[in-house]
């Protein structure tokens, strides 16, 4: 293979390529995309975030005394965090590749300060993030998953049924994902506490806005590491700091709560592997990214688009009010908003219309008593098309009032509820599959995705969970494989 130059007459310009093949996603700028991405809408926020990104993009963060700049950047970053955090000044914390690997190693973390413990558990709110299920199945800790109260909010008294001398952590939302409000983290810390158990808060979402969202003066239940006993913290720098892709906080109190993350191995001829994550080469990218970010906007700026993204949601919650067939499934308390409709339209359905009118919404299926609800992550660029915002929702509303409810036929319905994921075939998945519409052929033979979901959504929504896991990963399989032609 000979090596293009790029000059050379007839070679694809492959940054147009890429502009191309980019059409076909979501915009992660403009904030009408209300999940994955998060928006400040400063121009400027972004550029600096993107060219430090590429300034940085070969760096390796494996070695700090080859990259010293790397580990001077972490540690300013864990300096601002720990200082919006309340921690101590024993704090000690690492950057990591997102809210999932900082969940992985606070529980990994949380296993390994326990040799003495046979078989592990965590104790859960149910509406912890699936990070926690994916760090259970990995570390073969078991998930006690506590059921919330009727405010959607961690029940102190039932987690502390749940917990016994297995138990080596006890988890906090700050706020939860699927409904935007904070646990009693007070409560569940002081629990943990008093049986000398770690108590990790999962401020993935919320880690960046509270704080803010406190000195405004909203109302912010404690959750911070002013809270005794909250031995650690995760908070996502992708999401409410803006920064790029690929950065998260694992806060613990002190160094020692830290030690069983830190990882070396001299088992073999080479370089003596001295990890604090699970990654071992890490791109200084993302790091500088989130450092140029951070450095960019600092307290003040964060302050404003806080009040920016805070203004959002309350006119949210307002138009809200004023819209016949949607509520709220509870009043907020930072910047995510979960709506359930009435028996009069179809949540799904609303989510395809907004779609089709410019504003991704994520569509959040049936849990235990709980109907197909809708989830909003607001940004800070969400402020400037609010009122557009309620315009879509109303008409999204009024348009699935009008298509009525979402028809499965009660056969299929039957069928589908009958099944066991576990006794299928590959084949009897591929039927699924194509008969749940969730893959068609496209134009080019590729499989395709459809534009309109509610009818699979629907469909999924029926299903078992483990059923709706087991095929959504066939899914996933089908759609992986190299490209062909
Ligand atoms: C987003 C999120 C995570 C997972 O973070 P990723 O960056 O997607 O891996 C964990 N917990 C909460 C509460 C989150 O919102």
């Amino acid at each position: 293979m000979t090596s293009p130059t790029p000059d050379a007459p007839g070679a694809p310009d492959v940054l147009a390529e890429l502009r191309s093949l980019q059409r076909a996603d979501l915009p992660v700028q403009g904030g009408r995309t209300l999940a994955y991405v998060y928006d400040s809408g400063l121009a400027e926020v972004d550029r600096v975030g993107r060219e430090a990104v590429a300034a940085y993009a070969g760096s390796n963060g494996l070695d700090p005394t080859a990259f010293p700049s790397l580990l001077r950047m972490e540690n300013d970053l864990v300096a601002f965090a720990a200082c919006l955090l309340d921690a101590p000044a024993t704090v000690v914390g690492s950057v990591t590749s997102g809210g999932t690997e900082s969940v992985l190693l606070a529980v990994q973390a949380a296993r390994d300060a326990r040799p003495d413990v046979a078989r592990p558990s965590m104790v859960l709110p149910a509406t912890a993030h699936a990070a926690f299920h994916k760090a259970a199945h990995y570390f073969s800790v078991e998930a006690r998953l506590v059921p919330v109260g009727p405010d959607h909010r961690a029940d102190v008294a039932a987690t502390e049924a749940a917990i016994d001398e297995s138990t080596v952590l006890v988890v906090a939302s700050a706020p939860s994902y699927a409904h935007g409000v904070v646990d009693p983290v007070t409560g569940l810390a002081a629990l943990a506490a008093a049986r000398g158990i770690r108590c990790h808060v999962d401020a993935c979402i919320g880690g960046w806005v509270l704080p803010y969202a406190a000195r405004l003066g909203r109302d912010v239940p404690a959750w911070t590491f002013a809270v005794e006993g909250v031995t650690s913290i995760s908070v996502d720098l992708h999401k409410y700091a803006y920064a790029p892709k690929g950065t998260s906080l694992l806060l613990h109190r002190t160094p020692a709560l830290r030690r069983p993350q830190l990882f070396a191995s001299a088992a073999w001829p080479g370089y003596t592997m001295l990890n604090p994550t699970m990654q071992s080469t890490r791109s200084g990218g993302p790091t500088a990214g989130a450092w140029a970010v951070v450095r960019t906007l600092g307290d003040a700026g964060y302050e404003r688009l806080t009040a920016d993204v805070l203004e959002a949601v309350d006119r949210i919650v307002a138009g809200i009010a004023d819209i016949d067939g949607l509520r709220l499934v509870v009043e907020p308390d930072s910047t995510l908003v979960a709506l359930a409709t009435d028996g009069t339209c179809d949540a799904f359905t609303v989510s395809d219309e907004m779609v089709a009118r410019g504003w991704y919404v994520q569509p959040q299926m049936s849990y235990a008593a709980q109907p197909p609800t809708i989830h909003l992550s607001v940004s800070a660029a969400t402020l400037a098309g609010i009122d557009d915002l309620l315009v879509a929702l109303r008409e999204s509303v009024a348009t699935a009032v009008a298509a009525g409810p979402v028809a499965v036929d009660a056969g299929v319905a039957d069928y589908i509820r009958s099944l066991d994921p576990a006794a299928l075939t590959n084949e009897e998945f591929d039927g699924l599959l194509a008969a749940s519409g969730l893959v068609g052929e496209g134009a080019d033979g590729a499989l395709a995705v459809p534009a309109r979901m509610a009818e699979v959504n629907a469909m999924l929504d029926l299903a078992s969970p483990a059923m709706r896991e087991a095929l959504l990963v066939t899914f996933l399989d089908r759609l992986s494989r190299p490209t062909t032609g």
